[in-house]
């Protein structure tokens, strides 16, 4: 079955920022065939964009999806605070409310045009099962691509970590029970839908044995890996404390940098910490509108890119940012690098690349990203006879420049996730409905 997509503007996100002002995108079941203009290849099916643009599906590289279960909480708190009095509360956390919260992320997230979505799962209350399997449950049924992760905390209060000790597990069942998820969930090759990641939350939680026995088994899974780093000042002053190193130089010497790992936030990060990043392949979740949510400031995206790191954008969960929109991430990003640096410091086509490839490279995933043929058939369409594009030249500028917008439809592997705005294989209504039922067990 192809079906062209025809009469778009199409921005391929491919190396050299191919656009086809009027162009068309040939899809062969789950995959790209063909891209281009002008005289356009026979199909089963035709589809009129009627002017419309289409990108790649973003790519979302950092988020905790229960937390849409708690937004609006520590309003003017810094991370710690924040932490602490929320710690307690996601101590209630069970499958059913992850279900529940998990349909509604996911489903924000795919109404904002994003495709792919890595969730950073990190609270796993003692005696509670089926968190991971519940969020992989909604993703399979919304039809988004879910990067999940058996993360963990093992290092509590009373050994000098910040959260509760009843929050903390023993590493052997951290490990055992990451190896038992990946064996049941993660696929492997291109088109993948549901993968695996491993994820210790971060150096104020994680003992240094969890941290590097983590690595070890995700580079003998083959597993990318991930954890929050250098996110606010007090989080470098609590490292040099308890381990007499930076957040970046203790990784170092946990033997963590390298082309499989990506770290989120990395809002203060030296020059030379920055280079070992570029030197080493090592990732960057940028995550601005959380970041400014916190006080915990802005990244240098703008020298990160100069250096080389690999850069990919979060939405970062939805209690320190209470919008799950990628696209408005993405034009977040544009703000605040020109914040940082001036009118030229990104371009709206750049801010776009990190939504896209960027994110699609922290995952470990070359077959998404960029609209090339062989890559999978993730794009989004935004349309641009509205209101807010009117008087825009340039649809790629605008739809960043204007976000956040709802898109008109996300393909998923060739098949349909959100159409006319609206999702196509469950109602927006109902999920809120449950939505709210469970999240008032969680209310003070
Ligand atoms: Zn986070």
């Amino acid at each position: 079955m192809t079906t062209l997509y025809a009469n778009g503007w199409i921005a391929t996100c491919d190396d050299e920022g191919t656009e086809h002002e009027s162009g068309w995108l040939l899809v062969d079941g789950g995959g790209i065939a063909s891209v281009g203009a002008g005289s356009e290849p026979a199909a089963d099916e035709r589809v009129d964009l009627a002017g419309a643009l289409v990108t790649p599906g973003l790519v979302n590289t950092h988020h905790h999806l229960y937390q849409t279960l708690t937004r609006a909480r520590a309003q003017q708190a810094d991370l710690f605070s924040w932490l602490r009095e929320l710690y307690p509360v996601w101590a209630g956390i069970d499958a059913e409310a992850e279900y529940a919260a998990a349909r509604t992320g996911l489903a924000e997230l795919a109404l904002s045009g994003c495709s792919t979505v890595f969730d950073h799962h990190y609270v796993f209350p003692r005696g509670r099962t089926g968190l991971v399997e519940a969020e992989v449950q909604a993703a399979r049924e919304l039809g988004v691509r879910l990067v999940a992760s058996r993360g963990s905390m093992d290092l509590g209060a009373s050994d000098g970590g910040l959260p509760p000790d009843e929050l903390v597990e023993d590493i052997d069942s951290v490990l055992a029970d990451t190896q038992r998820l990946v064996a049941e969930l993660h696929e492997t090759g291109p088109g993948a839908r549901v993968q695996m990641a491993v994820a210790p939350c971060s150096p104020f939680s994680v003992t240094k044995r969890l941290m590097t026995e983590s690595a070890a088994l995700a580079r003998r899974l083959g597993l990318v890996l991930h954890t929050h780093l250098a996110e606010t000042a007090e989080e470098e002053a609590y490292c040099l404390e308890l381990y007499g190193a930076t957040p970046v130089e203790y990784l170092t010497d946990l033997g963590w940098l390298g082309g499989d790992v990506w770290c989120a936030h990395c809002v203060h990060l030296s020059a030379d910490d920055t280079a070992d990043f570029a030197a080493s392949g090592t990732g960057v979740a940028h995550c601005p509108t959380s970041n400014l949510r916190l006080g915990a400031g802005v990244a240098p995206v703008r020298d990160y890119l100069d250096a080389g790191v690999r850069v990919g954008l979060g939405v970062d969960g939805s209690a320190s940012n209470e919008r799950g929109d990628l696209l408005f991430e993405v034009k977040q990003a544009l703000l605040v690098a020109r914040g940082r640096g001036g009118a030229s410091a990104m371009t709206a086509r750049e801010a776009l690349q990190l939504g896209t490839r960027g994110g699609a490279g922290l995952l470990g995933r070359d077959d998404l990203g960029s609209l090339e043929p062989g890559k999978r058939a993730d794009f989004a369409v935004w349309r641009t006879d509205g209101l807010e594009l009117g008087g825009a030249i340039d649809p790629v500028a605008g739809i960043v420049l204007s976000a956040p917008h709802r898109v008109d439809r996300l393909v998923v592997e060739g098949e349909d996730v959100v159409r006319g705005g609206a999702l196509v294989r469950a109602d927006e209504g109902e999920i809120a409905r449950g939505h709210r039922a469970q999240a008032r067990r969680f209310a003070p």
